[in-house]
């Protein structure tokens, strides 16, 4: 990896720089410093591992597809855009696989090394590279559903019999397979009884 220093004069470059392997580091030489240029980058990297929750995810080395404008500011970099993941999952009412596309937004602000800033956790630019894996993270994390679904529909399953009603909507028990409820059911008949009369 060679580095210019010509940017980063009178700063100290820290020792453990991005891995410009990652696809997601992005080299930000041509606009360092110099305010108001901006570039347009779109790439493809792969999916990191770990990139989800438990319920739904995306998987590892899958495509990534980055959209993204980086501006440079007085600050620092500027990076604003979209990135689109696969998912894939189980819908958490009929356990079936979920697999599709979801664009999440991307907006973060690297900022110069050394430069003064209120954030704390502000994001920087190491030896003029920028990392946005931990900003897709972010993102994608955010956007995830606790509860995803096949469809917004989903029917769920069987309470009885576990049965996907999805694919049987006409599904159904004729008597109740557990005897305890027997009693129950006489006792709302009766109750509807005289009202259903009236
Ligand atoms: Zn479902
Ligand atoms: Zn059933």
């Amino acid at each position: 990896m060679t580095l210019s220093n010509r940017c980063v004069k009178g700063t100290v470059v820290p020792p453990r720089l991005p891995d410009s392997r990652s696809g997601f580091v992005i080299d930000t030489h041509e606009l360092s410093r110099r305010a108001g240029m901006s570039k347009e980058v779109t790439l493809v990297a792969q999916a990191p591992a770990d990139l989800g929750i438990e319920v739904i995810g995306v998987p590892p080395g899958s495509p990534v597809d980055l959209d993204l404008r980086l501006e440079s500011v007085v600050e620092g970099v500027l990076v604003t855009g979209t990135a689109v993941v696969r998912l894939q999952g189980n819908c958490a009412r009929c356990l079936d696989e979920i697999a599709s596309t979801e664009e999440v937004d991307i907006q973060e602000l690297f900022c110069y090394p050394g430069k003064e800033t209120d954030d704390a956790e502000a994001l920087r630019i190491e030896g003029e590279l920028i990392d946005l894996e931990p900003v897709l993270r972010d993102a994608v994390v955010l956007e995830l559903p606790f509860m995803p679904l096949c469809r917004p529909d989903c029917a769920g399953l069987c309470p009885e019999c576990g049965a996907n009603l999805n694919l049987d909507p006409e599904h159904g028990h004729a008597e109740p397979i557990d005897p305890r409820w027997a009693g129950l059911t006489g006792l709302t008949e009766l109750k509807t009884e005289p009202k259903n009369k009236e």
